[in-house]
């Protein structure tokens, strides 16, 4: 069963795994937690366009909210780059 988080309760969160739905939900795996849940906004949207980013330390999955800009970083686990 799917069920909304708000972001205030990702914070610091370590997500295994995600995925988008219908282009613009957001569906989270937190570590420690068994069900996926669907990220909503402050403003109560789950419009999200998604990027992942890799750079300096962890993999971070970037997510802005399509209806107010706000923008939510949070960290990956198990997404390593390729070694070259
Ligand atoms: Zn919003």
């Amino acid at each position: 069963m799917v069920t909304d988080v708000p972001i205030s309760r990702v914070a610091g969160a370590v997500i295994t795994k995600w995925r988008v739905v219908d282009h613009v939900h957001l569906l989270i795996t937190v570590r420690g937690q068994p069900d996926e849940a669907r990220l909503l906004c402050k403003c109560e949207r789950g419009h999200w366009i998604v990027r992942e980013h890799f750079g300096e330390g962890p993999p971070k999955l970037l997510a802005t909210c399509h209806n107010c800009g706000t923008r939510v970083e949070l960290d990956l686990e198990g997404a390593r780059l390729p070694k070259a």
